[in-house]
């Protein structure tokens, strides 16, 4: 008699829910959509765009010293409007090094010169 393998069962299982990494947790917190949305308020147009003439609206908010590099999370002084094309190349250049100078405060680094992303962006 032929013999055929058990027909194997599949186990659906409940996807596993995965843990928000720390960055996801800030990002999605009330404190910083509020913060993201002041900003924007304030400066709905890219501040790089603005610097050269161009207009573009403000899709992000950008923590000019990376939170990774111990950028100040709120400090509206390491925070700056920009829009998307704007966010990623900066986000590009950090991924090969950028780095902008920066001083300690009590909330964190901030920039010495906000305009030195302005110059490197453009
Ligand atoms: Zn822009």
């Amino acid at each position: 008699m032929p013999h055929l393998p058990k027909a194997r069962r599949r186990r659906y299982l409940p996807e596993r829910k995965r843990e928000p990494t720390g960055d996801q947790r800030f990002y999605n917190s009330t404190a910083w959509r509020k913060t993201s949305r002041s900003v924007r308020q304030r400066q709905p147009l890219c501040e790089v765009c603005t610097a050269i003439d161009q207009v573009a609206v403000a899709d992000v908010t950008d923590h000019i010293i990376a939170r990774e590099d111990g950028g100040a999370d709120y400090d509206p002084r390491n925070l700056m409007a920009m829009c998307a094309y704007h966010h990623n190349r900066k986000s590009a250049l950090e991924g090969q090094g950028l780095e902008l100078d920066s001083k300690r405060t009590m909330s964190g680094r901030v920039p010495v010169d906000r305009d030195e992303v302005i110059k490197v962006l453009t």
